[in-house]
């Protein structure tokens, strides 16, 4: 049809589609730059989910980074005495990550072989520490796998680590991010992040800085906890070793990590897991945080924590929860994070302390809110030297999400 039109016609037409182009590209950048978009760029968000249910589901704790014999450097830590204290103080679910290149990354001939791998009330995750020149990172299963084939990548570069971590259909996890062997690998290839690593607090501070600037730049990234516990107590005074101290400072628990999961089964705690609905405690008896909000105001909560929803431009109610036995008479302090910065703190008491606060969360862009608590240590007389350690900190949560992109 084109060449029927009079010449003058098209080149009008042409000269306003591309003033037309102009202009969208301008607004799509802003005033004051140029350049065209980027094809890699996106401003639009997918339709999302709506949030699975707040109340079909358990919450599960457990410690999801444990050493045991099967690590060379660890003393008086066999897999049946870890699991013995698991049970002994109520943990749900248990990760044993040994090292794997202890055993020439075959862990499933190790750790998850050992015949004391079995438990009647604890979930056993199959698990290790992926532990490479490059940093450390846990990988979580509901099922074995051939951690052989992870392990074998450990050098090669990360689009062939991820291609094969994808492969696997294993859940990746970051250690110690701030630390010595922090994951020196992409952030693109995980689904969570130990922001809390052993009993010392105060040692995890950058961790928190990590995870905000992750979260910041768009990636929906789940925070949890681990003991990295590898010293067992010894069962004669003979078998004691310069680390038998630890086991009585940081053991299964230190700390905890709830997830709220679909069932009780191996898998609803991966998925629990890579979805977000977690939260962190110092010890599995000190109060679990729960950061929920109401986002029509109608009393009702509509979103957990790992939720992400579309923001609608209008105020939400946020409610904060601390679940669990509580110190008598304390007061915990509830630090509000938004988009990595101090929003807001709450003073919680009582036997069930419940804070409120409200935001309106940017109706184009993203927005998240994640609290920190602290406040009196809870007793934990099993491992009796932790709670000076994990003091002052109680508990933290994961983000409640706005227009985070899922396909990130
Ligand atoms: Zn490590
Ligand atoms: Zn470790």
């Amino acid at each position: 049809m084109l060449d029927a039109l009079p010449i003058p016609y098209v080149l009008k037409k042409q000269r306003s589609i591309a003033l037309g182009l102009w202009l969208l590209g301008l607004s799509r950048l802003g005033f004051g730059q140029a350049g065209p978009a980027s094809p890699w760029v996106s401003d639009a968000l997918p339709r999302l989910a709506p949030p699975a249910s707040l109340t079909q589901g358990v919450w599960l704790k457990g410690d999801l980074h444990v050493h045991s014999r099967h690590s060379t450097e660890s003393t008086n830590n066999s897999v049946g005495k870890i699991l013995a204290f698991s049970q002994s103080v109520g943990m749900d679910y248990l990760a044993i990550t040994d090292h794997d290149n202890h055993v020439d990354g075959d862990v499933a001939h190790h750790t998850w072989a050992d015949p004391e791998f079995t438990s009647p009330s604890v979930l056993l995750l199959y698990a290790a520490e992926w532990t490479t020149t490059r940093g450390h990172g846990n990988a979580f299963s509901a099922q074995p796998y051939d951690h052989r084939r992870l392990y074998q990548v450990r050098d090669q570069r990360d689009v062939v680590v991820g291609a094969v971590k994808r492969q696997l259909g294993v859940h990746l996890s970051a250690n110690h991010p701030s630390g010595k062997d922090h994951f020196g690998y992409s952030y693109d290839m995980l689904e969570s992040l130990e922001v809390w690593n052993s009993v010392i607090w105060a040692k995890n501070a950058n961790a928190l800085m990590i995870w905000d600037d992750m979260l910041s730049s768009g990636r929906k990234l789940t925070g949890r906890g681990g003991s990295d516990a590898h010293h067992g107590r010894p069962d004669t005074p003979a078998q004691a070793t310069a680390n038998s101290v630890q086991a009585t400072a940081n053991y299964v628990g230190t700390p905890t990590t709830w997830v709220f999961a679909t069932a009780r089964t191996t898998q609803a705690v991966v998925d629990a897991l890579t979805n977000g609905r977690v939260s962190v405690s110092a010890n599995p008896f000190a109060p679990r945080v729960e950061l929920s909000a109401d986002l029509n105001q109608d009393g009702r909560l509509d979103m957990m924590m790992g939720d992400n929803v579309a923001a609608t431009g209008r105020p939400v109610r946020f409610r904060v929860q601390l679940a669990g036995k509580m110190a008598p008479d304390a007061t915990y302090r509830v630090a509000v994070i938004k988009n990595g910065g101090a929003f807001d703190t709450l003073q919680l008491s009582g036997r069930h302390p419940v804070g409120e606060f409200t935001d309106t969360p940017a109706a184009t862009g993203r927005t998240y809110y994640r609290v920190q608590v602290e406040g009196p240590a809870t007793p934990y007389p099993q491992v009796p030297e932790s709670m000076a350690l994990s003091s002052p900190m109680v508990g933290l949560s994961n983000p409640l999400y706005f227009n985070f992109d899922p396909n990130f």
